[in-house]
């Protein structure tokens, strides 16, 4: 039996427990004695170790003043600092732990909505080549090509009838006409399918009367107007947007619960109310642009008034944007003058003149550029 006996050399570890000054290390675990193998070793490696009363054994640890709470505020040390870091830990292995789960539920979703998913891209990037090739052909003016407007035409056309040949059941194109469809159960999701598809739908139906407009021979659409009818059409489809989904929302709001009996049924009828108070509303602020839009459409802007023969050939007798010859000349504010035409299809853009940026109209009028919304009315 080996007995090591060490004297601290520390005298506040002393004062503070006197006790422990003296330390019996057991070599061979005598019951009562708390040091363990461990420690004794230690004490042996360490010759000039301090008093060791306990056999905690991190050898980092040299201080004996209170040897029973080291261990445990050393714990709370490296705890309290880090608590939300653990959280955050915790949070990412759980993650991590669930996301094999998540994947397979998305794989289940993408393959039980995969025909639903195909016609939504479809949809988006029909509307989006589309949309660029009919402001490339607006922009192109005298020299934009008349097949491929055609073939815009045709290419929305057959996309809308495949699109309602594949759901012929589910009489979607009752949504364009303000009629509910007859989709079994119209539920949460069904609306929102539905009304996602008409919006689509809609936004085609324009985009087509823009490629007729653009079809149009210049005679007859010049190009100075060109711009006002596509704002006007923009403008129409847009409130037509906007009304399509209120029959398939109101119905959906005003049969919630109703199974539950008359309880429901009034709930239903409140909620369906409130909804179309609401969108009313936002109707009526979207009509009276409407209505200003016509009226632009009707007697268009006042951006000049016609020059007189002798304020042309002061100008030069050169019109600056098109450098020709003056045809229907307009003086500005400004006294610039352009051509009729050429400062038209300039406003169409701008807001001031060409030449001297003087603020000439209050607001350039979107959609002259023969642009689509991309904006989803989804209510
Ligand atoms: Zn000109
Ligand atoms: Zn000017």
């Amino acid at each position: 039996m080996t007995e090591l006996l060490t004297r601290t050399p520390v005298p506040g570890a002393v004062a503070a427990n006197p006790d422990s000054s003296e330390v019996r290390v057991n070599m061979s675990g005598a019951p009562g004695d708390s040091s363990g193998g461990a420690s004794s070793r230690r004490s042996r490696v360490n010759s000039h170790s301090h008093s060791h009363s306990h056999g905690h054994s991190r050898p980092q640890h040299h201080s004996n003043s209170e040897p029973e709470l080291d261990p445990t505020d050393s714990d709370l040390d490296s705890g309290e600092p880090s608590a939300s870091l653990s959280e955050l830990r915790c949070l990412f292995r759980w993650l991590q732990k669930s996301l094999p789960f998540l994947i397979i539920l998305c794989a289940k979703l993408v393959i039980q909505h995969a025909l639903g998913l195909a016609v939504g891209i479809g949809l988006f990037t029909t509307f989006l080549y589309v949309n660029k090739n009919i402001q490339t052909q607006v922009f192109l003016q005298d020299r934009h090509s008349k097949l491929q407007c055609l073939w815009l035409l045709l290419f929305l056309i057959s996309s809308t009838l495949l699109l309602y040949y594949t759901f012929v059941t589910e009489t979607l194109y009752h949504c364009l006409i303000f009629f509910t469809p007859t989709i079994e159960a119209l539920g949460f999701w069904e609306i929102l399918w539905a009304v996602g598809i008409t919006n689509f739908i809609i936004k085609f139906l324009f985009m087509g009367i823009k490629c007729l407009i653009l079809l149009l021979p210049s005679s007859l659409v010049t190009y100075r107007a060109q711009g006002r009818w596509l704002m006007l059409t923009e403008e129409l489809g847009q409130v037509h947007q906007a009304i399509a989904p209120l029959p398939l929302w109101f119905r959906y709001l005003v049969t919630y619960q109703e199974t539950d009996g008359a309880p429901g049924l009034t709930l239903g009828v409140l909620l369906a109310l409130v909804y179309l108070i609401l969108k009313l509303l936002g109707l009526y602020g979207q009509c009276a642009s409407f209505l200003k839009t016509v009226r632009i459409f009707l007697i268009g802007e006042h951006t000049g008034t016609a020059a007189t023969r002798s304020q042309c050939s002061e100008a030069g007798d050169v019109c600056p944007i098109c450098q020709g010859d003056y045809r229907e000349p307009r003086a500005l504010l400004c006294q610039h003058i352009f051509c009729d035409e050429c400062i038209a299809l300039w406003f169409n853009r701008e807001k001031s003149c060409p030449l001297c940026r003087t603020v000439i109209t209050e607001k350039v009028y979107k959609w002259r550029d023969g642009a689509t919304s991309p904006h989803l009315q989804i209510y």
